[in-house]
């Protein structure tokens, strides 16, 4: 048993396992052959994968394994059933996927403004394959809005919808769910504990910790220049933060301004001169 004081845990986020992919979603999309090479490196070199949930039990008694590692996927993209299920399965790695409940079966219309409205999601008999095959199915809400910036009804009814949706398809119970982009807030927090779920994660690129908040457990995201070089440095924490404990004043300025441009900032005048250095704060979205 590896210590727990000062105990980093990478969890991985991946999206698109893809050859392809438009410009804006390139980031998003990991090639299956860099994919296939990655969870080779788990398997050589002893990592004790897990999914959220086994991930979360682990973690609350006390007993995480050496060299944790939690592999994720977000979205539900086809993809996933057709390269990444067979390598997972080959090397024995479980993983959880987090679902858009509202688009299974159909495909990923929330990526239209990235041109890439039409990528195929899983369909549910995919989706109770890969259930049944080890990989956690958790929720990512009915239709990837920010939740943060929406209203606080339909923030609450994506959380809530989506549990019963992907428990209602697959006749498994749904424990985890993940905030599209990372997006949360105190008030999104309780919709999720409110719905049932047990753990909740976002983005933040940062190493989770043993007493990581387990409603806003943080994530790394992959992405696709990532070769294994830069893996292996990620999976030691290295050049990458440990997660904050409480939400900084920089990503309260960025849900400020996301919701100045959505038109829901109740103080708009005021953070006029924050959207000329909004670039500042893209490195802070996720996917
Ligand atoms: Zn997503």
């Amino acid at each position: 048993m590896a210590s727990q004081t000062t105990q980093t845990i990478p969890i991985l986020l991946y999206h698109s396992i893809s050859d392809s992919a438009s410009e804006e979603f390139l980031p998003y999309s990991l090639s299956p052959a860099m994919f296939e090479q990655h969870m080779a490196y788990l398997h050589t070199e002893n990592f004790s994968p897990m999914t959220v949930s086994q991930f979360v039990i682990a973690r609350n008694q006390g007993q995480l394994p050496d060299k944790p590692v939690v592999v994720t996927f977000d979205d539900g993209l086809r993809d996933f059933y057709t390269y990444a299920l067979p390598v997972l399965q080959r090397y024995q790695i479980p993983a959880t996927m987090y679902v858009v409940a509202g688009y299974v079966g159909k495909t990923s219309l929330w990526l239209q403004p990235e041109g890439e409205g039409d990528r195929p999601m899983m369909t549910w008999a995919q989706l109770k394959e890969i259930a049944a095959a080890g990989i956690e199915i958790g929720a990512h809400t009915m239709s990837h809005p920010q939740l943060d910036v929406v209203s606080q009804h339909a923030a609450s009814e994506e959380i809530h919808e989506s549990k019963k949706r992907l428990e209602a398809g697959l006749s498994l119970p749904v424990t985890s769910l993940a905030y599209p982009h990372g997006y949360h807030s105190g008030a999104i927090i309780r919709f999720a504990q409110d719905a049932g779920f047990t753990s909740a994660c976002a983005v933040k690129n940062a190493m989770s910790v043993p007493d990581d908040d387990l409603f806003a457990l943080a994530r790394v995201t992959i992405f696709n220049d990532c070769d294994v070089d830069h893996l292996a440095d990620i999976l030691v924490g290295k050049d990458v933060p440990v997660t904050w404990q409480n939400e900084t004043v920089k990503t309260k300025i960025w849900r400020m301004v996301r919701r100045l441009k959505q038109g829901r900032s109740p103080i708009p005048l005021a953070l006029t001169g924050l959207v000329l250095t909004l670039p500042l704060f893209e490195n802070l979205a996720g996917s």
